[in-house]
């Protein structure tokens, strides 16, 4: 790239049919001159870097050529197109409203409105980022809308059109500017690259088109910027480099990895992301586009929003048969839902850790209620009629109980750690399950020297009953606060119990407040976890027992309860001769 000028204004279009992604516009304004229809304001809204403030100046050139052709092209000879080419014409005023916003700066402009132009028809007014201006000078401006004199067009441009008031809105043409497609930015710059003599690789473009979020003059900038650290040749893996995005290759496999259910695989594969140096955010965020790409890939009339190049689409479809679009819209929650979260963790890693374990569980759910029902059967209060069907072979409850307890244990010896009570939902269960059974596995891989917590990060600080309570107490406290008073109620009713192993048993009165703490279950485990850095720590709720009623009703029953409360009253029985008995 030799006489280096800045490709975004080397390549700004200068002809309507230059001006690519908004072929709709282009058309309407070409249209418009040739049936010497145009309005008299114009406002252009919509993206950064998507050819407003191009169109607009090739409108201002354009409606003051001499000599239009058929084609509505200016003719780039006349006295007009000339100084307008040596950017010295007369006839256009441009107008920054982004430092320029003063009553005094619109003033200047207004006041120069009134005079006709010397060479040419028109004055054109191009103010850009109109939004930007004060309300004095919108009030100052508004006064010059509403009566323009003929010879004066004005072309406001926008990013934000929401700020413009309703009064400028309705006194302009409005012309919506689209985002450029991926397809039309990587047409461009391939037409760029030619000219140019770069070498390029169609996935680099590609890469770069995502980049700029659909700004031709972003991805043109992003392209003169990767061309001149890679000596006239654009390839993807260099441009991955420089950009730092991570490659395809990642979520493909990251993916199928979900689908397996392989747990200790994504692991791995996470910590090498990690290790290259990605930051987890964006890999959940790439993961989410990865997922709605497969989503999209379900659906044939959304498959054509899908903006990637040929072979990699293929790739998106392959994938997208080995999933199914329900599946898909709730990983897209859970990994949404991670993003809100990761800036609020003290645990990043293993917040996106969890995030890919519970994905993976997704549609793996049976395998667990399989698990469930056979230790269901183990439970004679559960399901008597299996324990009578091997009563039959002289065995007592309890032993038939503890056989077959311990017959579970054997077939899944990881599982012992997880806890079967009710209330506990499957899909955790199984994390929980996963989790541990496959750092057991990992560790086994690993020699046995990197514990459970290091490898996963698991928080296990031991912790006092008295702290315990202190924190018990202060999230009732905050659940009062976030007005979870119910919530706060119950947990406040009865003290809870600490148990081996960081299990906390709380009583309550009955089964809706078991119910309302099932429900926030996740957020107590979560203030508690944090509170007391322990990630192992799980909680049971029980129906309290109820008490038996010793309410006296009958006559007998008072006088013998005062009879037992009070001495001096069996006392004056024993002088008076009197049998509570009686
Ligand atoms: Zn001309």
């Amino acid at each position: 790239m030799s006489d280096f000028l800045v490709s975004a204004r080397k390549y700004r279009p200068k002809t309507f049919d230059r001006v690519i992604g908004q072929d709709a516009i282009s058309l309407t304004l070409k249209s418009a001159i040739k049936q010497n229809q145009l309005a008299q304001s114009f406002l252009f809204c919509g993206p950064r870097g998507v050819g407003k403030t191009s169109l607009a100046r090739i409108l201002a050139k354009t409606v003051n050529c001499e000599n239009i052709d058929a084609e509505i092209n200016a003719c780039d000879k006349c006295v007009s197109c000339k100084s307008f080419n040596e950017n010295s014409s007369f006839n256009v005023h441009e107008l920054d409203a982004a430092s320029n916003n003063s009553v005094d700066d619109i003033r200047n402009l207004v006041d120069q409105v009134r005079f006709a132009p010397q060479v040419g028809k028109f004055n054109i007014y191009i103010i850009d980022e109109v939004h930007m201006l004060s309300q004095s000078a919108f009030n100052a401006f508004l006064k010059t809308l509403e009566e323009p004199p003929s010879h004066a067009k004005f072309i406001l441009a926008t990013t934000e059109k929401h700020k413009i008031i309703p009064t400028i809105l309705s006194r302009c043409q409005i012309f919506d500017f689209k985002r450029v497609s991926n397809e039309d930015i990587v047409k461009n710059l391939k037409y760029v690259a030619d000219n140019e003599n770069v070498s390029v690789e169609d996935d680099a473009l590609f890469l770069i088109a995502e980049k700029s979020d659909g700004a031709m003059r972003d991805s043109l900038s992003l392209f003169d910027r990767l061309v001149s650290v890679s000596d006239d040749k654009l390839l993807y893996n260099h441009v991955i480099d420089h950009l730092n995005i991570l490659d395809y290759d990642y979520y493909f496999k990251i993916t199928n990895q979900l689908i397996l259910n392989d747990i200790s695989s994504l692991i791995v594969t996470f910590d090498e992301i990690i290790n290259n140096g990605f930051d987890g955010q964006n890999f959940i965020n790439g993961l989410s586009d990865h997922l709605r790409n497969l989503l999209l890939c379900q659906d044939e009339q959304t498959v054509s929003l899908l903006s990637k190049n040929e072979s990699l689409k293929q790739r998106y479809l392959d994938q997208a048969k080995k999933t199914e679009a329900k599946l898909l819209v709730r990983a897209l929650k859970l990994t949404n839902e991670c993003d809100l979260q990761y800036k609020l963790s003290n645990n990043k890693r293993l917040l996106v850790e969890i995030c890919l374990m519970q994905v993976s569980s997704i549609g793996h759910e049976d395998d667990v209620k399989k698990k469930d029902k056979k230790f269901i059967v183990s439970n004679p209060l559960n399901n008597n009629k299996k324990v009578d069907v091997v009563n039959k072979d002289n065995k007592s409850h309890e032993d038939v109980n503890t056989y077959k307890s311990e017959k579970k244990i054997d077939e899944t010896p990881n599982e012992q750690t997880v806890d079967k009570h009710e209330g506990v939902d499957d899909l955790e269960n199984n994390i929980r399950a996963k989790t541990i059974s496959i750092l057991d596995s990992l560790n086994q891989e690993k020699n046995k020297n990197e514990s459970l917590e290091k490898i996963i990060a698991l928080r296990s600080d031991d912790f006092s009953q008295e702290i315990f309570y202190e924190k018990w107490k202060k999230m009732i406290e905050s659940f009062k606060e976030n007005e979870k008073s119910n919530l706060a109620l119950a947990l406040g009713i009865n003290k809870p119990v600490l148990l081996d192993d960081f299990k906390i048993e709380i009583e309550l009165s009955n089964s809706s407040q078991v119910e309302l703490i099932n429900q926030e279950k996740q957020d107590i485990l979560i203030f508690l976890k944090n509170e007391l850095n322990n990630d192992l720590i799980d909680l049971n709720t029980k129906v309290a027992e109820l008490k038996k009623d010793n309410t006296p009703y009958t006559n007998s029953d008072k006088y013998k309860r005062m009879y037992e409360d009070n001495k001096y009253l069996a006392k004056l029985g024993q002088k008076l001769g009197l049998d509570p008995d009686y």
